[in-house]
């Protein structure tokens, strides 16, 4: 039995490579009416726009949408397998099934409506006075609720060895502070609507009409004056500004009207001596608040962030409404996603490891691993000639590079050592209890991580997920088993498709670590200039041109992309195609101009390369990103970068005259 389903994996294992190799540039996704000089992003992707409109449940949709979406639908399987059947009690299976299955439950939601809540509620009510306020608020966070602020343990940056506690902003509605202060058409369209959600959430609780309205307007005001302590995405980049290391006595005097010393007792922390504060202005401004907010406003704000955080576990008519405002209003999305969705979408959330063990087993192939480490390797001794040609910079600089680049460590897959979840309590109970007890675990998980030392083989990614990231206080490139496939990775695939697509996301997530801000940290992942005052303002200057030439580019209408916000984005995707382009040119097929399915290598390099940004994206969706998201639009991505570089001049026979074309005098040029 064993060994007739291996041959059958091995069968349909051909048959994928087989495929791959057919499809890695597939004809059909490019339009070749379009002139490649003009708009290569419409060149290369004109046919897969087409083909792939945006679902009415998303507001975004590309090829790395495409990929979650697949990665969702094998996740979906483990969880069938699990979900409705009998487990032993505290099992992963049983946690995994029952939690799935309370989300499912969709009558015994509808029938449960407030009810799995009261208790929290009650607790808010009962408040008398703003220190009983502020025990909620502890007990809250306590429970993995954010009200007001967030308090997190995370690597020191000036001591990368050690976890401390973090305080950084927050409790805000609203995705970001510029929802707030902005005095746009949009924007003001949209805190109206904003309140109007929060009325009509809180008449679904059996508040009246008017009275709703008020609390709606009350708590906006309360939020406001929370944004306008808060920093501007742009400013939450500058690591130096959020690192304001305090003890507690410090604290008490930044932020006097906390009772910090029983905050922290509560949430099992006692003294915890070293306290890294994000915003000062921000905690000294809601140290104000405390003293000149009543209570019975806070009370009202609680139970919004309450609301506000379970509403997609509630009742239909509490699910209904958030995606309302969040989906439809803020992003464009015509309707939510379906329940199955929603509910494993939580469910991967809550147990991400736990999922993620059963997704290597019976997805990841390790062969994968053997052929990414090889492509890893790779790069890094292209970054590392390309840090020893760049001419700009001192060897005294280079020199420091070198052991940085060095010493990056790569996480490949999935980790060495699971997460234990024996401690989560699961049972057959309301959707929202199961998800508030998760919460609470996870919250436990991170607490008890302060004032002890990193442990280094930690993922902060799950491997079911189609995402990478560069850790700058680990100075590590991680990239989970999910985006290990098409059309990021080709197992079967010619090299120049490899380097495009993975290889770029690799030099991608390698150049975080020499961008505007990964630069920043040193070898060990501490906050510590190392470059020389002139190699520094060499790199500014370098990177500047790269914010004027994105600052130019127009998203939508009138509005212009943020190239400030997006920049170490930028550098990076500019970065990782300059690495792998460098790594590829090492290889056997850059040396032939062999065509495969009509395209030269070069040619193939850079279409596997637009490839991974085609996405089609809805209005509203552009505006909330350009605002908020420091990665600058598929169509930008693209363009940006590739306008820059002569070798992808050549391959297309781009001229002075096109719009792809930057004279050199206008490039960019950093890695
Ligand atoms: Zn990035």
């Amino acid at each position: 039995m064993k060994n007739k389903f291996t041959l059958i994996a091995l069968l349909l294992a051909m048959t994928t490579s087989l495929y791959a190799q057919n499809k890695a540039i597939d004809p059909v996704n490019l339009d070749q009416k379009v002139d490649p000089g003009k708009n290569f992003y419409l060149y290369a992707n004109g046919g897969w726009l087409e083909n792939n409109p945006i679902p009415d449940d998303k507001s975004r949709f590309g090829s790395f949408d495409l990929l979650a979406d697949s990665a969702r639908k094998q996740v979906r399987e483990l969880i069938k397998k699990t979900a409705g059947k009998d487990h032993k009690q505290g099992t992963v299976a049983q946690k995994i099934g029952d939690f799935y299955s309370s989300g499912m439950d969709i009558e015994a939601r509808n029938k449960n409506g407030l009810k799995p809540l009261k208790d929290e509620l009650k607790a808010i009510e009962k408040a008398g006075d703003n220190q009983e306020i502020m025990k909620v608020i502890t007990d809250m966070q306590k429970n993995g609720l954010y009200p007001l602020f967030t308090l997190y343990g995370t690597a020191d940056a000036k001591n990368s060895e050690m976890v401390r506690t973090h305080l950084f902003q927050g409790g805000l509605g609203l995705p970001n502070r510029d929802y707030y202060t902005d005095t746009d058409e949009r924007t003001k369209e949209i805190r109206k609507k904003y309140v109007e959600h929060i009325s009509k959430m809180f008449r679904l609780t059996g508040e009246k009409e008017a009275d709703a309205d008020k609390i709606a307007q009350k708590i906006l005001g309360l939020e406001t004056r929370l944004a306008k302590a808060s920093m501007t995405p742009l400013e939450l980049r500058d690591p130096h500004k959020r690192y304001n290391k305090m003890d507690l006595a410090k604290l008490r005097e930044t932020s006097p009207e906390i009772d910090w010393k029983a905050y922290f007792e509560t949430l099992g922390l006692g003294d915890p001596e070293v306290i890294i504060v994000g915003q000062p202005d921000f905690f000294a401004e809601i140290s104000t608040m405390m003293k000149e907010v009543p209570a019975s406003e806070w009370k009202n704000y609680l139970k919004w962030d309450l609301l506000n955080s379970c509403a997609s576990y509630l009742s239909e008519d509490f699910e209904e409404q958030n995606f309302a405002f969040y989906g439809k209003t803020l992003t464009g999305k015509q309707k939510n996603q379906p329940l199955w969705k929603r509910v494993q979408g939580t469910t991967s959330g809550a147990m991400s490891e736990a999922l993620g063990k059963l997704y290597v087993q019976e997805y990841f192939p390790k062969e994968a691993k053997e052929r990414m480490l090889e492509l890893v390797n790779n790069l890094k001794v292209a970054l590392g000639e390309r840090i020893d040609n760049a001419d700009w910079m001192s060897d005294e600089t280079k020199k420091k590079a070198h052991e940085k680049l060095s010493t990056m460590n790569v996480k490949i897959g999935y980790p060495d050592k699971w997460r234990d979840y024996s401690n989560l309590e699961i049972k057959k109970q309301a959707y929202v209890e199961n998800v508030m007890s998760a919460r609470a675990f996870n919250r436990q998980f991170n607490l008890q991580k302060i004032n002890k030392p990193v442990d280094k083989a930690e993922w902060h990614m799950p491997p079911q997920m189609v995402n990478a990231y560069y850790s700058p206080s680990m100075n590590e490139i991680v990239f989970p088993a999910a985006i290990l496939q098409p059309p990021f990775f080709f197992m079967d695939a010619d090299d120049a498709v490899n380097y495009g697509a993975i290889g770029v996301v690799i030099g991608h997530e390698m150049t975080h670590g020499f961008d505007d801000k990964g630069r920043q940290y040193d070898k060990d992942g501490n906050l510590q200039d190392w470059w020389t005052k002139e190699d520094a303002e060499k790199f500014d200057t370098r990177a500047q041109v790269l914010v004027k030439q994105f600052n130019e580019f127009i998203v939508l209408d009138t509005m212009h992309a943020d190239g400030q916000l997006s920049l170490g984005e930028n550098i990076a995707d500019l970065g990782g195609l300059n690495i792998a382009l460098t790594a590829f040119n090492k290889t056997e097929q850059s040396k032939s101009n062999e065509e495969i399915a009509g395209f030269t290598p070069l040619q193939r390099f850079f279409l596997a390369y637009a490839h991974i940004w085609a996405q089609n994206i809805r209005d509203k969706e552009i505006v909330k990103r350009t605002r908020e998201d420091v990665h600058s639009l598929g169509k930008f991505r693209v363009i940006g970068p590739l306008r820059n570089m002569p070798e992808f001049h050549a391959a297309f026979n781009i001229t002075e005259e096109d719009y792809m074309y930057l004279p050199e005098d206008k490039r960019a040029m950093i890695w």
